[in-house]
């Protein structure tokens, strides 16, 4: 088979199934890919793309697998965040501050995709160091959905942040799949509105090291891909115990693919009233229903239950999320790691160096989060912050009593256009309404793409498992992707 669009077309179960039956190599695979980067530039998927690199790493992997060693992912090219540092390639975080930094040093994750023989296309867009919803904060341009809506006169739509580079690129048939990483919603949210699968494991399950820190005590890394059975796939590579992240568990990492059983008969799915938004478009009120039934068809029982403390999630986060992020960022100084503006003595290059390194959005975070944790508001702000996220992870423990999983939509609205929440922190700040809890509760969730709203926009749906129940998680999202049966192909497809 050598037809690129068939190519494109494959997802990456069915790609590793033909590269290990030798009827595609993956210098061909990966050569497809190239090619469709080039052609849809436009999408500004990618911030650094690495062709020749790419196809170096193509060509080891044949000849690995012709001497019968092949990884998970052997010879599957995938597009990297570029918040993940990796060696020898610049790694910026969307960020001009972090522009030419070229780590000496690759992510955990990154290292674990390589040597599970994966292919890397290049460095993906992201909103500048994960914070956003929109990808309009990146420094190196907004990065366009290939979605677009059908009465939307061409006018372009985010792909979601902040993962935006590899949400396009995945949806938009630039790389096979790629990683994302989730805050509060950065993964899910951005593979709802690009119509692909978004799952953020469990706080813990794939190791931070190396990973540009936005707020340590949130920062999960995840698959982005076509199907369940893909995020299953590159999960199981991701994910593992590292020494190097004092936050990273010491579980075996199970075989996610077996998972997929198709099989939830008796499984109690959670249906939280909490989750309902005045405001939210009926079509996400629908589809949430409609996912209500596809699992109850498919044998599940439904459990209508309560987490109180959900409408404090969002204030909570933006609380936590900054006051870690300010201390996390004070590192860019202009002295350790790229961008430095000279200044009459030491404190102006600092001052110089942020002010002209960060950009808007980095900045309001950063002045929230100093002030939060000021003498004098810290108890005000932060300690009552981290009291009621303490809440919120106890609303979730005492759901699991009576359900096994939680399902409510991934994202209040559909992807939207680039000027229409620009100007208003707090509207893109909702966007995160249902994906934060599972974050400040630190639980596996996933977003699955399971219908369209009435402009042929994808919308997501959300299921949330306790701790280290990525398996039962993925079952039920397997569940769910079959019945929702959602077939649709962006029009900015390559
Ligand atoms: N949109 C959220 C924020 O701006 C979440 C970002 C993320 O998950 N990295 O902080």
């Amino acid at each position: 088979m050598s037809d690129s669009n068939e190519l494109l077309s494959l997802t990456l179960a069915e790609a590793r199934d033909r590269l290990n039956a030798r009827e595609i190599t993956s210098v061909e695979l990966t050569d497809a890919y190239i090619d469709a980067m080039e052609r849809r530039s436009e999408l500004n998927a990618y911030i650094t793309p690495t062709p020749e690199k790419a196809r170096d790493m193509a060509k080891a992997s044949d000849a690995r697998r012709a001497e019968g060693d092949a990884g998970a992912m052997e010879g599957l090219p995938i597009g990297m965040k570029d918040l993940f540092c990796t060696e020898g390639v610049q790694s910026t975080a969307g960020s001009h501050i972090l522009e030419g930094f070229t780590p000496t040093y690759e992510s955990t994750v990154s290292g674990n995709l390589w040597n599970a023989g994966a292919v890397m296309l290049g460095k993906t867009n992201m909103d500048e160091f994960a914070m956003g919803s929109s990808n309009l904060t990146s420094y190196y341009g907004n990065v366009q959905n290939p979605f677009m809506a059908a009465s939307g006169g061409n006018q372009p739509l985010v792909p979601g942040g902040s993962s935006g580079g590899s949400a396009s690129a995945v949806s938009g048939r630039l790389a096979i799949a790629a990683t994302g990483t989730d805050t509060g919603g950065s993964i899910r949210q951005p593979a709802a509105f690009t119509g692909i699968v978004g799952f953020k494991p469990t706080y813990g399950r794939c190791s931070r090291w190396g990973i540009v820190a936005f707020a340590s005590s949130l920062d999960q890394a995840g698959p982005m891909t076509r199907d369940v059975r893909d995020s299953a796939i590159m999960l199981g590579a991701m994910a593992g115990f590292d020494p190097k992240d004092s936050t990273s568990v010491e579980t075996a990492v199970p075989d996610y693919e077996a998972a997929l059983t198709g099989d939830i008969r008796g499984m109690r799915i959670g249906v939280p009233k909490e989750y309902r938004v005045d405001g939210a478009p009926a079509e996400i009120d629908g589809l949430w229903k409609q996912g209500v039934d596809w699992l109850k068809d498919a044998g599940a029982k439904i459990v209508d239950i309560s987490l109180p403390h959900t409408k404090y999630a969002l204030p909570t986060y933006y609380i936590v999320a900054p006051a870690e992020a300010s201390s996390n960022l004070a590192r860019y100084d202009g002295v350790r790691f790229g961008l430095r503006v000279d200044g009459k003595d030491l404190n102006d290059m600092y001052a110089h160096t942020r002010a002209e390194g960060f950009g808007e959005e980095v900045q309001r975070r950063v002045l929230v989060g100093t002030y939060v944790l000021s003498a004098g508001y810290y108890d005000a702000y932060y300690l009552k912050a981290q009291r009621i996220r303490t809440l919120i992870a106890r609303d979730f423990q005492e759901a699991w009593g009576s359900c096994d999983l939680i399902l409510t939509p991934t994202a209040p609205s559909a992807a939207f256009g680039f000027e229409d929440k620009a100007d208003d922190p707090i509207a893109m700040y909702l966007n995160d309404v249902f994906t934060v809890p599972a974050s400040l509760a630190g639980l596996p969730a996933i977003s699955v793409p399971a219908g369209l709203d009435k402009d042929g926009l994808p919308l997501g749906l959300q299921l949330i498992g306790p701790a280290f129940g990525e398996e039962t998680v993925l079952r039920a999202a397997g569940v769910l992707e079959t019945a929702a049966d959602f077939k649709a192909t962006p029009q900015l497809a390559a």
